[in-house]
């Protein structure tokens, strides 16, 4: 019979796959005697599970890089695969829907609606994601509770601390469960005891196995860091793992389906269950 044939079971070794893989990149500005290059035959191999953190000069090309890395702008030249595919082949309607799925940013300076109460902002990824709005803000509430700003829903942001402000930007980050966390000095415009909390946050959402990439000033914030990549004049100085690739947090696939499966009342969550 064939299954007394197979061979006895291999142990499973899941290694974490490339998520996102940049190859001979490069951003020009300007023509001529205005050229110029925000990022030069720039390379780099991003596995799921990293904790990446970005340093260098100002003007060295950080920003543009997360701006290409979370389909906000387009590089000149070179290739961009996420999960393997090149992002040049997807149309600009599936970009701006893998980037309401996939991607979550952070800004430094929260980049929050003042027009709009916390609630509010915190659900407006999930306008691109379809779920109708009474799920939205529900899976908004849920993700503020774990920032422990639930009774600070109803305030607009400006009522709300610098702390405050980029705890409920990570929660509009994440409220959609993206795999990849983007964020550019996020702790740029806070104090030392509000950026610890969010440096906190952001390390417990690495460990439930998501990838970050994260632009920061701050030497001290490496630390909490898989890898260490500075920059200068657009392309890699230097690159340092302080984690090795099978140590990385493993996403596990239970965690993505508890957490899409909160919004209760969705017709597709109940058809799912159903099946
Ligand atoms: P960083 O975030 O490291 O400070 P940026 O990625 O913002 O650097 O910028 C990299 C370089 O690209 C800088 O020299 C900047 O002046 C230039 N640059 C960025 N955006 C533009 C633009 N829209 N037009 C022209 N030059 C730009
Ligand atoms: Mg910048």
């Amino acid at each position: 019979m064939l299954i007394l044939s197979l061979p006895p079971k291999q142990p499973l070794i899941i290694m974490n796959e490339d998520i996102i893989k940049l190859t001979h990149l490069t951003k020009r500005y300007g023509y001529g005697d205005t050229e110029s290059f925000a990022l030069k035959d720039f390379n780099l191999t991003i596995k799921r599970g990293e904790f990446i953190m970005i340093m260098g000069p100002s003007g060295c090309g950080k920003t543009t890089l997360l701006n290409i890395i979370g389909l906000l702008d387009r590089a000149t030249s070179g290739e961009y695969l996420l999960n393997g595919e090149s992002v040049a082949n997807i149309s600009a309607r599936r970009q701006a829907r893998l980037r309401a799925k996939k991607i979550g940013f952070i800004f430094q300076n929260f980049n929050l609606i003042e027009d709009l109460p916390i609630l509010e902002n915190v659900a407006l990824p999930l306008v691109y994601v379809g779920y109708p709005r009474t799920v939205r803000l529900k899976s908004a509430s849920n993700a503020l509770s774990r920032f422990h700003l639930q009774e600070k829903e109803y305030y607009h942001p400006s009522q709300l601390s610098g702390g405050q402000q980029q705890r409920a930007a990570i929660a509009r980050a994440i409220v959609a469960d993206p795999e990849i966390i983007l964020a550019d000095e996020p702790t740029g415009n806070l104090d030392s005891r509000a950026s610890s909390i969010v440096m906190e946050e952001l390390k417990a959402i690495h460990a439930e196995g998501n990838t970050i990439i994260m632009v920061t000033h701050n030497p001290a914030l490496t630390t909490y860091a898989t890898r260490v990549i500075n920059m200068l004049d657009g392309s890699i100085a230097t690159d340092i793992k302080t984690v090795s690739d099978q140590n990385l947090p493993k996403s596990s696939t239970s965690k993505s389906k508890k957490r899409k499966k909160s919004p209760k009342t969705t017709k597709s969550a109940k058809t799912r269950r159903k099946k």
